[in-house]
Order: C-alpha cells, then sequence, then structure tokens
C-alpha cells in the first residue's frame, strides 16, 4: 500500500546534510528565524527518491508501453532532444537579453522559422502561439483582420463535423460564427454539399487535415478552388501533421493559413499541462498580420523586427516557448528531409496495419486507407451490454493505455487509435491480441468488462469528481 509522502515521515527526519551545530548559540546573531512549521514531509533524502520511484511505477507513460491515444500522438520523443534544451547556453539565457547577447538563440528561432516554411510550402511562419488551440486562435485573428484590412465583411467559417473540437471554439472566441458541414459516408466534405454553403459572408473553411476519422480528404484540390472562388480564406488544423511529413506541403496545395503542434509532431512529450508551441505559418498575402516581434536576418546578424503595421499584435510575452522551439530544431536537424518523410510513412503503415487488424473483432465505419490514425467502434459488442468505456477501462487490466475514446462524435462508441510511427509490430500485434481478447471476454463474460479494472492501483473512477475534487491520498479498495 502507497502512503502519502507526509505519512511516511517521522519526527525528527529531514533531508539535510548539514547536521545541526553543536557550539553554544547566540540568538542575537540569528536575526532571522522560522517562528512556524512549514509543514515540510519529514522523510530523509533516500526516501523522497523511493516514494517518487513508487509513484512512478504505479503510473503508466510512453516509456512503459504503447500510448495509442488518437489525436494526441502520444510518441517517443528522443531524450537526446531534452537533453539539448536543457543546455546551460539555451536554458541560462533571458528573453529580455540584448539582442548582440543572443544571437544563437534567434539564429535558432530564425532556423526554425525557414524549416517549418520548407516543410509546410508556406511563406511565413510566427512561433508564439503557445498550443494547437492558440495557434488557431491566432490564424483567426490573422483572418479577421486581413479581411477588415480589405474592407469585406465576413463573418461565417465553415467547420465540417469532423474537425477537431477545439476549432468552432475557436472562431466563436475570436468573433466570427461557425458552421458545421456534415462529412458523407465516405467520413469525406463533399464538394458539392460545401458549394452551397460558401458564399460572399464565408471568411475561412477551416479544415482539420488529416480529419479526426484520420482520412485525408479526397477533394482537397476542388474544396480549396471553392473557396478561393469565393474570396475565402483556406484554414489547416495542422497538429498532425505526423501524418504528412516530406509527402503534403500545405502551402503548395493552396491552405493560406496553418498551425502546427511541435508538442505533437515535433519532438516535445505532452499532456499535464505543457509547455506546448502552436506556430503558425501563411502564405505572402498575409505575412504583415503575423504577430510580432518576428526574426529576422540582416546580413549575417539575427534581430527582432517589429515592422509590420497590418500584424495582429503580440499574442504571447516575449517570443513564445522556446525550449520547445529547441528540441523541434534539434529534430529536424537530426532526421533531416528524408528523415521527416519517414516518420509520416512509417505513421500510416502503422496506422493501417493497426486498422486491419483490429477491424476483424471492432466496426470500422470508414475503412479508409487512414492516415496516422482511425476510429474504430465496439457497436458491435452492444448486444453484449458492453460499451466502449467497458473496452477502454479492460485495456488497463492487460497493461496498455486506452486509446481516446467518444471522439470524433460522429462515430458511435467511438475507439479513436493512434500508434504511431515509433511502435514496431510486435507491440502493434500484442495491442490487436488484447483487444481481441476483450472482444472474446465481451461474449463470454460480459459482467468481467463492467467490473474492469480489476488490477490497477485505483478501481473505475468517477471521472468528474476526480478532476473537481481531487484527493491523492491512497485508499484500500475494498
Ligand atoms: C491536439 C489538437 C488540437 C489542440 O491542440 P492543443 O495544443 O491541445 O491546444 C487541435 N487540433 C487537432 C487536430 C489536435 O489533434
Amino acid at each position: 500500500m502507497t502512503r502519502t509522502i507526509f505519512e511516511k515521515g517521522l519526527d525528527g527526519r529531514s533531508g539535510k546534510y548539514i547536521q545541526e551545530n553543536d557550539c553554544p548559540v547566540d540568538e542575537a546573531l540569528l536575526p532571522i528565524q522560522r517562528i512556524s512549521s512549514l509543514g515540510l514531509p519529514r522523510i530523509g533524502e533516500q526516501g523522497v527518491i523511493r516514494h517518487y520511484m513508487e509513484l512512478a511505477s504505479k503510473n503508466y507513460h510512453i516509456d512503459k508501453g504503447i500510448y495509442p491515444l488518437g489525436s494526441c500522438t502520444m510518441k517517443y520523443n528522443p531524450v537526446v532532444n531534452e537533453e539539448i534544451a536543457r543546455d546551460n547556453a539555451f536554458c541560462g539565457i533571458h528573453p529580455a537579453q540584448n539582442e548582440a547577447d543572443v544571437q544563437g538563440a534567434l539564429e535558432l528561432i530564425f532556423n526554425l522559422q525557414e524549416d517549418l516554411c520548407e516543410i509546410c510550402g508556406m511563406d511565413s511562419f510566427s512561433l508564439q502561439p503557445a498550443a494547437g488551440a492558440h495557434g488557431e486562435l491566432t490564424g483567426m485573428m490573422i483572418a479577421r483582420d486581413y479581411f477588415r484590412d480589405r474592407g469585406e465583411d465576413r463573418k461565417i467559417v465553415i467547420v465540417p463535423d469532423s474537425a477537431h473540437g477545439t476549432n468552432p471554439s475557436s472562431v466563436s472566441i475570436c468573433g466570427f460564427k461557425p458552421i458545421t458541414i456534415k462529412s458523407d459516408d465516405r467520413g469525406m466534405i463533399s464538394p458539392s454539399d460545401l458549394k452551397e454553403e460558401v458564399n460572399s459572408e464565408t471568411a475561412v473553411i477551416m479544415l482539420t487535415l488529416p480529419n479526426t476519422l484520420g482520412l485525408f480528404e479526397r477533394n482537397i484540390g476542388e474544396i480549396i478552388e471553392i473557396a478561393h472562388d469565393a474570396g475565402a480564406l483556406v484554414y489547416m488544423d495542422g497538429a498532425n501533421m505526423n501524418a504528412l511529413l516530406g509527402i503534403v506541403q500545405p502551402g503548395k496545395i493552396g491552405f493560406d493559413i496553418m498551425h502546427l503542434n511541435l508538442h505533437k509532431t515535433f519532438s516535445t512529450p505532452h499532456g499535464g499541462g505543457g509547455p506546448g508551441s502552436g506556430p503558425v505559418g501563411v502564405r505572402k498575402h498575409l505575412s504583415d498580420f503575423l504577430p510580432v516581434p518576428r526574426v529576422v536576418k540582416n546580413g549575417d546578424k539575427f534581430a527582432f523586427s517589429w515592422e509590420s503595421e497590418k500584424s495582429i499584435g503580440k499574442v504571447h510575452s516575449y517570443f513564445g516557448n522556446f525550449n520547445v522551439f529547441v528540441k523541434a530544431y534539434a529534430y529536424i536537424c537530426r532526421l533531416g528531409s528524408e528523415g521527416l518523410r519517414d516518420v509520416s510513412r512509417n505513421a500510416i503503415i502503422n496506422a493501417n496495419y493497426l486498422m486491419k487488424l483490429v477491424g476483424k473483432f471492432y466496426d470500422v465505419e470508414y475503412p479508409g486507407p487512414c492516415m496516422h490514425e482511425f476510429v474504430a467502434s465496439s457497436v458491435n459488442l452492444k448486444k453484449y451490454g458492453v460499451s466502449t468505456l467497458d473496452v477502454a477501462k479492460r485495456l488497463l487490466d492487460y497493461g496498455v493505455h486506452a486509446p481516446t475514446v467518444y471522439f470524433p462524435l460522429i462515430v458511435k462508441e467511438a475507439l479513436m487509435i493512434e500508434p504511431v510511427e515509433t511502435e514496431k509490430k510486435e507491440t502493434l500485434d500484442r495491442f490487436v491480441e488484447i483487444m481481441k481478447k476483450i472482444s472474446e471476454e465481451a461474449a463470454s463474460n460480459p459482467d468481467l468488462l463492467h467490473e474492469a479494472p480489476i488490477s490497477t492501483p485505483v478501481r473505475r473512477l468517477d471521472e468528474a469528481s476526480a478532476a473537481r475534487n481531487p484527493d491523492f491520498r491512497w485508499r484500500e479498495m475494498e
């Protein structure tokens, strides 16, 4: 049984090396004295290490096993990039330092901007936004100011029902009105449906690509043409660019604005609240609207440029989350263009391999071919009274993290599965084996699945109150 670090403590214990001084004390020489206890745990140094090792071993994490959390791209992020980001040359500098003293850091920001432009086929990038949703909001602000500058009053943003949930909220927060367009029976946008919605009030068509069904929009050329013919902009939510690296350059196929999630695609582990980074890239006609300051190169010197009357302004203090840039840049340099393309190739191959095999035991409403992820469903287990939540909880008993569940909303009992590029065949095969076993258990012993998880440190939690009234103390379960 695990006790809290406070319960493990004993009076008189502490982790300090320097012991009490046994010379006579003149209290007058010690003008500052604590008059009440800080309430710190009374535990020795080794006790602290053991406590946290015990907690870490109870936790599930990417270093323990597959983490098939669709849309969230929980993949292996090379530890060497953490080491590089922690180098004192990077983390020992202050963003308010003089430009001349931080040329290396500015060069890194500049080079990363350039690399992202090349990867995405865009003309300029801002690294300021701190997350994907923040990038979306920045992109919407750019679109708003672009139309304001042209004297056009466009209020509508069209968002397919297969878009990420943050898209319509970013649209609303920026003051646009989101209009949902339904995807067709193949999980794609139909150009003829789109044509009916698009008019002179349409500001932006905002696409998640690949969409949340893990599908690449087959009619993307036509969709972009419809938008541009109506004078609208096309936005790409590129949070899951790990499906498209070296394969599709969104700017080259006509997207006007996009964002990336460096903390999904470019080697920053995430979950637990960041830090993240959601850079926004635009094509030339929108470059002037990007946030300032921008990092520019003058001769062989790097500098901040505030010159842009049309800029939407600042969206983050200083220049964004620099340590995430360092990891992304290290990752890009190490892989090069072929390595990046292999990331996406492997992500796609893994997802399609898994989809075929999982599809033998679960429904797959949109059988693809998929990109980096796919959406299965346990609707076929309904006849045994077994739900997706039961399947997800039972996976924990087999030592596997559950996929994203009940999203996207357009698939009933959804299991959104993303194996990511770094998993090997034997890991995927084991996952399939477990999914198969659970589908058999659903038929033979559905009560077992309602009870699951059985072997985890805690059983089925009331998830809402766990978030609202967190209680970190251990309790033995009956
Ligand atoms: C994760 C994700 C987002 C949101 O990114 P945050 O960094 O969590 O704000 C947006 N769109 C898609 C497609 C995503 O997968």
